[in-house]
């Protein structure tokens, strides 16, 4: 078969994730948690499937989890969206995002994406056939809009933007949402938003959503993901929230990827939601904590590192250790050799910087693995 994506090999999350279990080291490499997930959702999904609610769900998603959802942006956001045309629920953030670019990216369009950034973004771009175009964020991750207005151009059709940042953990600021708006308008060029890190910013930072940016959200797709928020991410559960023109586009691809997302998942999380709103409330405090470990042990150790804003994700700089070694090498000695498993940076670029020596630890893991993470990263 002649290959659509002959660049395109095993993403860095499964290849860290089974270089980890190779040699049994401590995986911090892959996003996800390694405790639990909230007891009273589970039993809520055990009750649903017992209950007999185990075929197709709605195409646009059940309606109890998009007035749920609905509210809860309300209450967040000041935004009042129509779960019936605005909202749609997908397996997994990443098949909203999948979506929202086959369903606005055509053949020559360009995609602007800030480096360093999510590694499904470009693949998509490219199988929709268009092409992106990679602006570097600064050296402390913040945007820059000369660069941006720079890359601008005609065919210039999306602009996908992330924050919370994985994996740097930076956050967008309102000004930047309005030299955005301001660039962006006179083209009509569409925007999708990537939140899925919506609710875990620290030290009491507010997230600067763009569906709280009325003159962004009339041209934007805005995706989140319940994997991350309620500490599920094998769920697979996601959505897409969008002006009703824009989302009826996607939901006609949607409605051919996968049709729906699974149903018995969708109503628990619906319960749990109305039932347990101090979840999301208490989620910032929950994993400032998890980052204040990971960072307390970091400070007795020859790491360097500022403390994460958002996220749950922690870089730390290396060069003290080995500054022989590219990251994608020291994330595999340190994997090897020293029993702990992380994600290099370079991957998340197109023109990676020179001599930068980061790695990503995920910190959303429970005390006894932070410990341990402690006692590692200073014995190296
Ligand atoms: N966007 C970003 C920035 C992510 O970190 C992730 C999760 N790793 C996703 C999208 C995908 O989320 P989901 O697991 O819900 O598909
Ligand atoms: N988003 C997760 C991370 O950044 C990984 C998701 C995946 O494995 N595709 O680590």
């Amino acid at each position: 078969i002649q290959s659509k994506l002959p660049d395109v090999g095993l993403t860095i999350f499964s290849q860290m994730s089974q270089l980890a279990q190779q040699h049994g080291a401590l995986n911090l490499s892959q996003g996800f948690p390694d405790f639990q997930a909230p007891e009273p959702l589970i039993a809520a999904l055990g009750r649903y499937a017992q209950a007999g609610h185990n075929q197709y769900a709605s195409m646009v998603g059940v309606a109890p989890l998009r007035e749920q959802l609905a509210q809860s942006i309300t209450q967040l956001y000041g935004a009042t969206l129509c779960p019936e045309q605005e909202l749609t629920i997908t397996p997994g953030a990443t098949q909203a995002l999948f979506c929202a670019i086959q369903a606005i990216v055509g053949l020559g369009d360009e995609v602007i994406v800030f480096d360093p950034c999510y590694d499904s973004y470009a693949p998509a771009v490219r199988l929709a056939g268009g092409r992106t175009v990679h602006v570097p964020l600064s050296s402390d991750f913040s945007y820059d809009w000369q660069a941006f207005a720079q890359a601008l151009s005609p065919r210039t059709r999306l602009v996908i933007i992330n924050s919370p940042h994985n994996p740097s953990g930076a956050t967008i600021t309102q000004e930047d949402l309005t030299q955005l708006a301001q660039l962006t308008q006179e083209q009509g060029i569409y925007i999708l938003s990537d939140e899925v890190y919506e609710h875990l910013l620290f030290d009491g930072r507010q997230h600067q959503s763009v569906l709280n940016h009325p003159q962004l959200f009339s041209r934007a797709c805005v995706v989140g993901s319940f994997g991350k928020t309620f500490h599920v991410t094998g769920w697979k559960t996601g959505y897409l929230a969008a002006p009703p023109a824009l989302t009826a586009e996607v939901r006609k691809v949607h409605q051919y990827v996968s049709f729906c997302a699974p149903t018995p998942i969708q109503l628990a999380l619906a319960d749990f939601m109305q039932n347990h709103p101090e979840h999301i409330q208490e989620l910032p405090a929950f994993y400032q904590v998890k980052r204040d470990q990971l960072c307390a042990a970091l400070t007795e150790s020859r790491f360097t590192f500022s403390p994460s804003a958002s996220t749950y994700f922690q870089l730390v700089d290396y060069r003290a250790i080995r500054d022989d070694l590219d990251d994608v090498a020291m994330a595999r000695w340190l994997t090897e050799h020293k029993g702990i498993a992380s994600i290099p940076l370079s991957v998340f670029y197109q023109q990676p910087p020179e001599q930068q020596f980061l790695l990503r630890l995920c910190f959303a893991k429970t005390t006894a693995t932070l410990e341990q993470a402690g006692e590692l990263l200073c014995a190296i």
